[in-house]
């Protein structure tokens, strides 16, 4: 299964030796980083990754698109789910394995500092990351590009679809006689998962030989993992939703410094927005950022006494969950499955509303995609500017000012709580423009709260409109439709109010002094969401999507997608 070039470079002695003085005197999270970025380095520069960067062709522009996607998991310019994606998707793989395999040696030759319990954690996570990639191919494969998922598109949007294909954990297809029919994951990919299934059972045993620290820990990881196998073996579809949220349960209950999480995520990858993508990945909390996430936990504060206020059903059922969140800045070693194609930046799980209400909900920020994607916001920025001083986007202010809100603002009001009086798309693609505005109205109340100035407002919300602009250079992609949707809403909601116009050179010029009517306009159409889910009133949240999607057709947005969307596309040439 591992990749022939990887294998090459990792029995080459010459290349691992090159990286000692990366890695010398490192231990702990500060080896995986120095390991991250040498191997980084080589996939660069090194020869024997010629062929790899020159996959989409071997003109600059061409290297820097492959070396996007396949470095910092930012895929524009790249048609999803084609022959250019999966080559793409591939090499994006045998990077990550790459790192992976010098990951593991160091874990077997050097000093690493990690506790027997922790390295067992992270070598057998390894090993799983390496097993996801072909499953998450074999998937992407099933539920995108082919017949089926065609015909899926078509009968949603006319309510054909029978409620069961809905399975969070089926592929569906379709019989000879043009009826629909569904499979567990494990039993639509025998090998694929088998092969996961095997590691599991050997980190099992092997876990259960380590001496831990702390026991309990152990007790709950080995739970966990049990179960996890459980689920991903699990063949009867009557079983498939329960197991999966006994996994939520028992996952919940770990609290350590290393998290594992398991495919938790939907709406992202397939027409119906249902099925969950295979992902899986191991995080450890990162100390450098300590401050920040003591300036987070006051924003919690500021969130919770809002909703404690609110009169409504759904604040007395949230309010717990949102209390008992926990918001942390993550470092994430490798990716596999559907992160090395979606990175996320900021993540509040489990998606389960049961589960949420009794258990709370984890919160993860990762500022390496954070930063990365900001690089390619800031180049968007200095395209459409008028004036580029306005130009200034910062990582940890990202996290800190907006993303915080947004993931916490899923703990409370998630449109899963609703789900019975809305569409399936509608609680996916309506999901993430409400975490946006929670984002915008809780910038309004950190002014008040003394967290923030009102120039620090102003710099924070053209951050904000800045960030958006990469949704319209990926305009077509279904995996991110959900913020495109969120972007457009925002910046014709911005340019009915003059906060943002067009100056007579078509470039963009931000006025401050109408950033608060702006705030002012987002907190009504936030509260307007959060009324309706009070009442279980699924046509105005509906007319709320509506409107957001017909943003579209503002000039503003139509100047951004003429402007922005990158369409360098091999399409039947
Ligand atoms: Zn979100």
């Amino acid at each position: 299964m591992a990749d022939q070039s990887v294998k090459v470079l990792v029995a080459d002695k010459h290349t691992w030796a090159s990286t000692s003085s990366a890695t010398s005197g490192k231990r702990g999270v500060e080896l995986l980083k120095a390991i991250e970025s040498v191997t980084r380095s080589i996939v660069k520069d090194n020869i024997s990754f010629e062929s790899d960067r020159h996959l989409l062709g071997a003109a600059p522009e061409q290297q820097q698109r492959l070396l996007k996607a396949v470095l910092d998991q930012q895929w524009p310019g790249i048609e999803e789910y084609g022959e250019e994606f999966f080559k793409v998707y591939a090499a994006a793989s045998r990077r990550q394995q790459f790192t992976r395999a010098y990951v593991r040696k160091a874990l077997e030759t050097l000093d690493h500092g990690f506790s027997t319990f922790d390295r067992n954690l992270i070598y057998y996570a390894s090993l799983v990351n390496d097993a996801y990639d072909c499953w998450y191919k074999a998937w992407a494969k099933a539920v995108q590009g082919n017949a089926t998922a065609k015909q899926l598109a078509q009968d949603d949007k006319e309510g054909k679809v029978p409620k069961e294909l809905f399975n969070h954990y089926t592929i569906i297809s379709t019989s000879p006689d043009g009826q629909y029919t569904q499979a567990p994951y494990a039993a639509a990919f025998p090998a694929e998962i088998g092969k996961i299934v095997s590691i599991f059972d050997e980190w099992i045993a092997e876990m259960s030989k380590v001496e831990a620290e702390d026991t309990a820990v152990k007790a709950d990881y080995l739970d966990y993992l049990k179960q996890y196998r459980t689920c991903l073996a699990e063949t009867d579809i009557d079983r498939l939703e329960d197991e999966w949220r006994i996994l939520d349960e028992k996952w919940m209950r770990i609290r350590y410094w290393i998290q594992i999480v398991h495919d938790i995520e939907y709406g992202y990858g397939d027409p119906l927005r249902t099925k969950v993508s295979p992902e899986f990945s191991i995080r450890l909390q990162d100390q450098d950022y300590a401050a920040e996430n003591a300036t987070i936990a006051k924003i919690q504060d500021v969130m919770v006494e809002y909703f404690q206020k609110r009169e409504g059903q759904l604040a007395k059922e949230g309010i717990g969950a949102l209390k008992k969140s926990l918001a942390a800045i993550y470092y994430l070693p490798f990716q596999c499955g559907v992160n090395l194609y979606f990175r996320f930046s900021g993540q509040s799980i489990p998606n389960r509303s049961e589960v949420r209400q009794a258990e709370g909900v984890k919160i993860y920020f990762d500022p390496v995609s954070t930063a990365a994607r900001e690089e390619s916001a800031r180049e968007l920025a200095a395209r459409v500017l008028a004036d580029p001083a306005r130009n200034s986007i910062d990582t940890v202010g990202t996290i800190v000012w907006h993303v915080a809100a947004h993931e916490i603002g899923h703990a409370i009001y998630g449109l899963d709580a609703v789900k019975d009086a809305i569409r399936v798309s509608t609680k996916t693609l309506l999901e993430e423009p409400r975490a946006e505005l929670t984002a915008l109205h809780t910038m309004r109340l950190l002014l008040p709260a003394g967290l923030l100035t009102e120039a620090d407002v102003q710099g924070a919300v053209a951050s904000f409109m800045l960030q958006d602009l990469r949704r319209f250079q990926m305009f077509d992609s279904s995996a991110t439709r959900p913020y495109t949707v969120s972007a457009m809403a925002c910046w014709k909601r911005a340019a009915d109010l003059g906060y943002i116009t067009l100056d007579t050179h078509n470039k963009v010029t931000i006025d401050d002094s109408k950033v608060l009517a702006f705030l002012d306009e987002s907190s009504r159409v936030f509260e307007t969401i959060l009324d309706a889910e009070d009442r279980s009133d699924g046509p105005t949240i509906e007319k709320v999507l509506a409107d957001m999607e017909a943003a579209e057709t503002a000039p503003i947005v139509k100047f951004l997608i003429d402007e922005l969307f990158t369409k360098e596309r091999s399409k039947g040439a």
